[in-house]
């Protein structure tokens, strides 16, 4: 008979708890504030996209968004965090396609990006430039690849860690030319960008988002747009292929998740939220402005990005594999 009460009394508790979890699915997000951590620098690439998305896409959630920067290890240091964060739809992670190259950069990750993560969807798509200090002695891409074949003991290549988008970019670039130059880890390109026009290291591959405001004062200089077409907004950029560097083309891509257990309706809303955020006039002429896409709202979704960052996953694989880089 105790057996029973006790067995009732535990069923009621579990029904019980559901209720309450179901009952605060329904009243999210209430007043509560959204913490959005980006795993990069302050005023970076990650971190304009995210301020410009959040700024919005509180309006439609219904709750104000704050940013967290949590930068360091290629953005794996807040991605970790996020992970282990509680599922209450509370801390989300705005992170780029380094949630791709993770797995295969880092012998102890410490998450699974597939795993560890419910999807939210996409934000948008961002071009890369090659940039130099702009008292660089070469005046082009072209005449860039015999200095730095020349230079290599000296020169040296910024990045925001290993794992970055910069970090990827840079990897291609060095492993096409096959020279290797010191690369400097940042924990964002932020301030990578302000040793760069310093003079204190010479190159960077950065995202257009990052570095639009110098590359329209003509305070960097632009070697080569890393991607199969020229930028819609620096059309005077020449591409690395054109300038005679065929294939080494990165196109960076910023999404959203909640870490794994968040309840289905939570994330719906939160995708909801952002699907009006990504398709708004004004998000979408911002990302432009800064040489970026916002996406469409069918890739805002949690099915789409759950299917693309998985397909992401298994084709940089086997290319950081073939880099030979890692780690730990
Ligand atoms: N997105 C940049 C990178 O990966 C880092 C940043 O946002 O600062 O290089």
């Amino acid at each position: 008979m105790k057996r029973v009460a006790q067995f009732v009394a535990a069923a009621l508790t579990v029904g019980m708890m559901g209720m309450h979890a179901g009952a605060q699915a329904q009243e999210y997000p209430g007043s509560k504030p959204v913490s959005a951590v980006v795993p990069f620098s302050a005023g970076g690439p990650t971190d304009k996209v995210a301020r410009e998305l959040v700024m919005i896409m509180s309006k439609h959630l219904g709750t104000t968004m704050v940013i967290e920067n949590l930068g360091g290890a290629g953005g794996t240091i807040g991605a970790k965090k996020v992970a282990q964060a509680k599922n209450d739809g509370y801390t989300i992670l705005i992170h780029h396609i380094g949630m791709s190259t993770a797995p295969a950069l880092y012998r102890n990750l410490g998450f699974d990006p597939l795993k560890d993560f419910e999807t939210i969807g996409e934000i948008a798509d961002v071009p890369m430039v090659m940039v130099g200090n702009k008292n660089l002695p070469p005046a082009s891409f072209k005449e860039l690849l015999p200095y730095i074949k020349a230079n290599a003991s000296k020169l040296s290549l910024a990045n925001a860690g290993i794992g970055s988008a910069s970090h990827l970019c840079g990897l291609l670039f060095l492993s096409a030319i096959q020279t290797d130059l010191t690369t400097v880890p940042y924990k964002g390109t932020a301030p990578a960008l302000t040793d760069i026009l310093g003079g204190q290291v010479n190159l960077m591959c950065d995202q257009t988002t990052n570095i639009a405001g110098q590359l329209k004062a003509g305070a960097l200089k632009p070697y080569a747009a890393m991607q199969s077409r020229r930028v819609e907004a620096f059309k005077d950029i020449p591409t690395a292929a054109e300038q005679g560097l065929p294939g080494v083309e990165v196109k960076i891509w910023h999404a959203m998740y909640a870490p794994k257990g968040t309840p289905k309706p939570v994330v719906d809303k939160l995708s909801a939220a952002l699907q009006k955020a990504v398709t708004d006039p004004t998000f979408r002429a911002k990302m432009a402005e800064l040489g970026a896409e916002a996406v469409p709202a069918q890739r805002a979704t949690p099915e789409s990005l759950k299917t693309f960052l998985a397909g992401e996953i298994g084709k940089w694989s086997p290319v950081i594999k073939k880099a030979g880089v890692y780690a730990d």
